[in-house]
């Protein structure tokens, strides 16, 4: 099939009524953006291999792909509003049904998240699936929350639970056993499909509760360090109070997983923020009526570095290089 009838039977249908996208029949999109407010824009890219398994149904592929970048707009406190979509298709792949699939995935989260196709581009790889979403959302002028806000005395607040996604993977790639029951399910969803955490950021933009925040794909550690980088600020965290799901925790008791080893998997596309102590009653009363769980996990200090405690206050040795995180124990 050319190029043409994949873009009129796939990707067409997902932009109609989308007066920026021009119906698909131009060369670009073109948006205007409401007074006072500004366009915020990520991108993030999956590879079959690295970032997905491969096997998957494609609409998962469509949904992570989406969602990974939704999470971003979430984290920054924008409201999703549209995004441009690049597939490199490898030729082993039969593009109707796959696209079919695909293209399901897409209009699904489009409705759930409410953002739209603006545009995009197909290629064909040798080998290897790309998915390329580049992802705009809006805030009001001046209000993209960014990573560098952190202050010393902030409470850190972690969303949702940790470790879920890494564990999943282990299951989906028989790194683990696998008996297939309730929790083993969950773990692998967790994996296959994130659920970027609805508008915490932006609903607490109005009491200026949040200083800081970062949405957690490389591991709730390193994501951490990008916000201590970026303010120039340390912290210290109970390593005991990261969130898990009953399922992690039995996972971790069941196969005496190490829980540095589990926490610091990422994938886990949940919200990492720092809020101001006089703050932090508030986000604990806000927090449910948005259906988010939160979690306070240590706190932020002057002096630079990651300093991680144990349940009883004893310092954790901790090999602090960046993404290659390493515990010493
Ligand atoms: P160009 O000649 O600029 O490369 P294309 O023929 O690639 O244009 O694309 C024609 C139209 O189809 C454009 O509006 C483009 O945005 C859209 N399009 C192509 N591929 C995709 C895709 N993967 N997802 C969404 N829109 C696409
Ligand atoms: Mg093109």
């Amino acid at each position: 099939m050319s190029e043409f009838s994949l873009i009129d039977k796939y990707f067409r249908p997902l932009a109609r009524d989308f007066a920026p996208a021009l119906d698909l029949r131009d060369d670009a999109a073109v948006f205007s953006v409401p007074p006072m407010q500004q366009l915020v824009v990520t991108k993030d890219m999956i590879a079959s291999g690295v970032h997905f398994i491969g096997n998957e149904d494609p609409a998962l592929i469509a949904q992570k792909a989406l969602r990974v970048n939704i999470s971003d707009l979430l984290a920054k406190g924008a409201a999703p509003y549209a995004y441009s979509l690049g597939i490199g298709l490898p030729d082993t792949i039969d593009a109707d049904a796959f696209l079919s699939s695909f293209c399901d995935g897409l209009l699904a989260d489009q409705k759930e998240f409410g953002i739209r196709l603006s545009g995009g581009d197909t290629i064909h790889t040798k080998k290897d699936l790309l998915i390329s979403v580049t992802a705009y959302g809006t805030v009001p002028q001046g209000q993209m929350m960014r990573r560098s806000g952190a202050r010393p005395g902030d409470v850190v607040f972690i969303t949702g639970t940790i470790g879920d996604s890494g564990l999943g993977l282990r299951l989906l790639q028989n790194k683990l056993a696998d008996s297939r029951n309730a929790e083993s399910e969950y773990l692998k969803n967790r994996y296959l499909l994130p659920q970027p955490r609805s508008r915490i950021v932006s609903s607490l933009r109005h009491p200026q509760a949040i200083h800081a925040a970062i949405d957690v794909s490389d591991g709730i550690l390193a994501d951490l360090n990008h916000i201590l980088q970026a303010s120039h600020v340390g912290a210290e965290i109970d390593l005991s109070t990261i969130p898990l799901s009953a399922a992690g925790q039995g996972f971790i008791n069941k196969y005496k997983l190490s829980l540095e080893e589990v926490v610091t998997a990422g994938d886990d596309y949940e919200i990492l923020f720092t809020v101001p102590e006089q703050k932090a009653d508030l986000v604990l009363g806000i927090a449910p009526q948005l259906g988010v769980s939160v979690s306070r996990i240590g706190r932020i200090v002057e002096r630079a570095g990651l300093n991680l405690f144990d349940a009883s206050g004893k310092k954790l040795q901790w090999a602090n290089t960046g993404y290659q995180h390493k515990f010493l124990s």
